[in-house]
């Protein structure tokens, strides 16, 4: 999942650790929302941010970055200003997503992997984004290559719509209405019932789908990433053999 869903840890290690994301514009945004919650300045802001790149970015050059920042400064002060006058948290700090057996019960009935696989992930995604928005409203509009992406299967992108048109013909979604719009909601939550998979890591997060209906599913030992095994002798992800010349 390429979503940072714990800003504030994630502002905080990158500034303990020098920790970055792929993209490093993400970073320097959670770090700037951090700040400015804590009630920095925004001239404190530009130190902090400027600090950090210059510790943990190689080859980094403050003119190249210095109109950035202050674009970055600009954005996340607005977007504080919003949430706080919408009376919501200024940092997303999402620990864990919670999914019930009637859910997970809902979407095995589809009998299809393919498809079960895309309402596991859609239902993680719009529970994710009720947390979110606080609200519990199970609307998701993020792209779909990332969303596909997450199901971690290879599908063309005819077939993207295929997959989705059958979930809204199964009743489990709903189109938005709007033309402009791609947002679908989810409409087989029922967070009423007890809790099956508790999320708290969102790699590879399709596996514990997978686990739920009986495959195996081990964690690395060195690096801990969840894998799908096929023997019983797996010890691994492909990286850390890899690594270890096993
Ligand atoms: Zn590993």
């Amino acid at each position: 999942m390429k979503m940072i869903l714990n800003e504030r840890q994630h502002a905080e290690e990158a500034l303990e650790y020098g920790k970055m994301d792929k993209k490093p514009t993400k970073t320097l945004v959670c770090i700037a929302k951090l700040c400015l919650e804590e009630g920095k300045s925004k001239s404190d802001t530009y130190n902090v941010l400027h600090e950090f790149m210059a510790k943990s970015y190689p080859n980094y050059n403050t003119v190249h970055w210095e109109s950035f920042f202050y674009r970055v400064i600009h954005q996340a002060t607005r977007y504080i200003k919003t949430r706080k006058e919408r009376g919501k948290k200024s940092l997303i700090e999402i620990e864990h997503v919670s999914i019930t057996h009637k859910e997970l019960n809902q979407i095995r009935e589809l009998r299809s992997k393919r498809l079960e696989k895309l309402a596991f992930v859609l239902l993680v995604y719009s529970k994710i984004n009720n947390q979110i928005h606080e609200n519990n409203l199970y609307w998701i509009n993020h792209a779909w290559s990332e969303i596909y992406s997450d199901t971690g299967m290879a599908v063309s992108k005819k077939d993207q719509g295929l997959l989705v048109y059958k979930l809204i013909h199964s009743g489990l979604l709903k189109e938005s209405r709007r033309f402009d719009s791609t947002s679908v909601q989810v409409l087989f939550a029922h967070p009423e019932d007890a809790v099956a998979i508790r999320l708290t890591r969102f790699d590879d997060f399709i596996l514990e789908y997978l686990r739920w209906t009986g495959e195996t599913v081990k964690d690395c030992s060195v690096c801990g990433k969840r894998v799908l095994a096929k023997s019983n002798r797996l010890k691994y992800c492909k990286n850390c053999k890899k690594k270890l010349g096993k």
